[in-house]
């Protein structure tokens, strides 16, 4: 996907603070953090939004939420706590089209979100 930001971070073209990488996932910082660890966990293959997960998409989900919990225990998180959210579209506040989930850590986050 030409004009997709993310898209264009997994393939270098725009650079990110990349804290993760293998053959499915990209893991890099938020540029406009929420908390003292904001990541985004993405899959290198475009996926506008939830709506558009497959059966086949599965385990790649998966491997999303095993990298936000092994980047939050790396980081120390484990049992302090931390958040993972997938935002979508735009009443839930996503802003870019291309499946990310969120790792949020290192304070108190609110219950319910706002
Ligand atoms: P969402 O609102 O769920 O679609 O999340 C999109 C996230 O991408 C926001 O938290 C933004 O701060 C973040 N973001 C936007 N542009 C960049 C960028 N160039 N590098 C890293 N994160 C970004
Ligand atoms: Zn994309």
């Amino acid at each position: 996907m030409t004009d997709c930001l993310f898209c264009k971070i997994v393939a270098g073209q725009i650079p990110g603070s990349i804290v993760y990488e293998d053959q499915e996932l990209v893991a890099f910082k938020d540029i406009d953090p929420q908390a003292p660890l904001h990541v985004l966990i993405v899959p290198r293959q475009h996926i506008e939004t939830l709506n558009d997960l497959r059966v086949v998409d599965d385990a790649l989900v998966g491997s999303m939420v095993r990298c936000a919990a092994a980047l939050a225990k790396k980081n120390g998180y484990s049992n302090r706590g931390y958040r993972t959210v997938f935002n979508c579209n735009r009443e839930a506040g996503q802003t870019v089209f291309h499946i990310h989930l969120h790792l949020l850590a290192g304070r108190g986050l609110n219950w319910p979100p706002g």
